[in-house]
C-alpha cells in the first residue's frame, strides 16, 4: 500500500461549534512521509497532527504548540484518515476547524474536489504488541491485536433518543463514506447555557448539531443510530492522530475525545517499548552469535 496526497488545494470556511468565531482552512498537497500538518496562518507555527500536539481533549480534540491553538479537528482528521490521504497541509486561519454540519461529510466532500494522488512511499501500519485498555467504570476502551483495523462500539445513555446503541465496523472508504461520515455531533439543550459559559457551543446550532431536548432530538435524525455512528466517527478522528493506521480492534464503551487520545498514547508508548524491546533482543542475539564464535573459534583451533 501506497501513500496519497491530494491533487490540488482546496479550501473551505465556517463557523467554528465552540468558539462560535468564522475560520477558513485551505488544504495542500504534502510530500511522501510529511505526515498531517496543521499550519496557522497568523503565527506561521507548524502543528503535526500526533498525540503529543493534544493541549485539550474536553469535548473536542485541541492541538497547539507554543501557545497557539486550533480546536476541534476530530472531524476532518476522520475525512482525512477515511479517505486514506496520508500527507497534508492544512493552512487554518481562525482558531477552530470549522463545524460545517455537524458531521465529516463536507470534508469528504471537499477532499474527493480536491482529488487524490498516490506517492511512492509505503504506508507502514502499526502492528500492536499486546492488548491495552484505558478508562474503568462503564467507561473504557479496550484495544487488542486483529488482522485489519475494526470498531466495536457501545454507547449507553438514559436520554430516550439515544437508549443503548451497539455497533461493529471494519472501515471501508465506501462505508465511512455512506454509513459513517455523515454523522452529526449532538448535544443536550439543558447542557448548552452551562457549555457557553464555559466557552463552549458557542457556534452550536441546528444547523450544526443534533439538539436533544427533553423528549428527543429537536431535527430529523439521518440514522436511527447516528450518535453511536458519530462516536465512532470521533474515535476514527482521534485515531488518525497515531500518524500510522494500525492492525488492531477498538472495543469502545461511552468513550469521549479524552479517553481516545490516552489511548493513542498508550498505544505509542506499547509500540515503542516493542520496538525499543525487539531491538534488544536482536543486539541480545546478536551478542549471543559473537560469543559463540569467540567461544568456538579455540574449539576448531585444537582440531
Ligand atoms: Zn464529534
Amino acid at each position: 500500500m501506497r501513500q496519497h496526497t491530494i491533487r490540488k488545494p482546496v479550501g473551505i470556511e465556517g463557523v467554528g461549534l465552540h468558539s462560535g468565531k468564522v475560520a477558513r482552512i485551505t488544504l495542500a498537497p504534502a510530500p511522501a512521509d510529511a505526515g498531517i500538518v496543521f499550519r496557522v496562518r497568523s503565527t506561521g507555527e507548524r502543528i503535526p497532527a500526533r498525540a503529543e500536539s493534544v493541549v485539550n481533549s474536553h469535548y473536542a480534540t485541541t492541538v497547539g504548540v507554543n501557545g497557539t491553538r486550533i480546536q476541534t479537528v476530530e472531524h476532518l482528521m476522520a475525512a482525512v484518515s477515511g479517505l486514506g490521504i496520508d500527507n497534508l497541509d492544512i493552512e487554518v486561519d481562525g482558531p477552530e476547524i470549522p463545524a460545517l454540519d455537524g458531521s465529516a461529510k463536507p470534508f469528504v466532500a471537499l477532499l474527493a474536489f480536491a482529488g487524490r494522488v498516490q506517492q511512492s512511499a509505503r504506508i507502514r501500519p502499526l502492528t500492536l504488541p499486546c492488548p491495552i485498555r484505558v478508562g474503568g467504570g462503564g467507561r473504557w476502551i479496550q484495544i487488542v491485536p486483529a488482522e485489519r483495523f475494526r470498531i466495536t462500539y457501545t454507547l449507553d445513555n438514559d436520554h430516550p433518543a439515544i437508549g443503548t446503541q451497539v455497533l461493529s465496523w471494519t472501515p471501508s472508504e465506501r462505508s465511512f463514506v455512506e454509513e459513517f461520515a455523515p454523522a452529526r455531533t449532538y448535544g443536550f439543550l439543558k447542557d448548552l447555557g452551562l457549555m457557553r459559559k464555559n466557552g463552549l457551543a458557542r457556534g452550536g446550532s441546528l444547523d450544526n448539531a443534533i439538539v436533544l431536548g427533553n423528549r428527543g432530538a429537536l431535527n430529523g435524525l439521518r440514522y436511527r443510530d447516528e450518535f453511536v455512528r458519530h462516536k465512532m466517527l470521533d474515535l476514527v478522528g482521534d485515531l488518525a492522530l497515531l500518524g500510522r493506521p494500525i492492525r488492531a480492534h477498538v472495543i469502545a464503551r461511552n468513550g469521549g475525545h479524552a479517553l481516545n487520545i490516552e489511548l493513542v498514547l498508550a498505544v505509542q508508548r506499547a509500540v515503542g517499548l516493542e520496538r525499543r524491546a525487539a531491538l534488544e533482543v536482536a543486539a541480545a542475539a546478536e551478542n549471543a552469535r559473537r560469543r559463540e564464535e569467540f567461544v568456538t573459534a579455540p574449539g576448531l583451533a585444537t582440531i
